[in-house]
């Protein structure tokens, strides 16, 4: 993976329960290292990965934040799927199956709407 955007949630560790950001690096749109936070449309017009305006994509992202900040427990779930809708960051999960990403350079899939 080279340039990247990144999105922020919130998390509560599983371990200690302290809430807190967590960042997910994926590579859709424009990538400059943008931040993005759940509801934020996706940027296009420089460093594109993608096509703007897809009805359903399902965008791959991993883990930037290595462990929980209080206890500094390892996160184990490192890969997820953030679903975008016609370019706006609708949610992010659990990665559900690595092989749907086998196009695309691994970034991202369009899916049927
Ligand atoms: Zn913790």
């Amino acid at each position: 993976m080279g340039t990247f955007n990144v999105l922020k949630i919130q998390n509560i560790c599983s371990i200690c329960s302290i809430r807190s950001e967590i960042r997910i690096q994926f590579s859709f749109g424009d990538t400059w290292q943008f931040e993005y936070e759940i509801g934020d449309t996706i940027r296009w017009g420089g460093y594109d990965i993608g096509k703007p305006n897809l009805p359903k994509v399902k965008v791959y992202g991993i883990l930037e934040t290595e462990k929980c900040f209080n206890c500094n427990s390892p996160y184990i779930i490192d890969e997820f799927d953030i679903l975008v809708q016609f370019d706006v960051i609708m949610e992010v999960q659990k990665m559900a199956n690595f092989s749907d990403y086998l196009v695309n350079d691994g970034d991202y899939v369009e899916l049927s709407p």
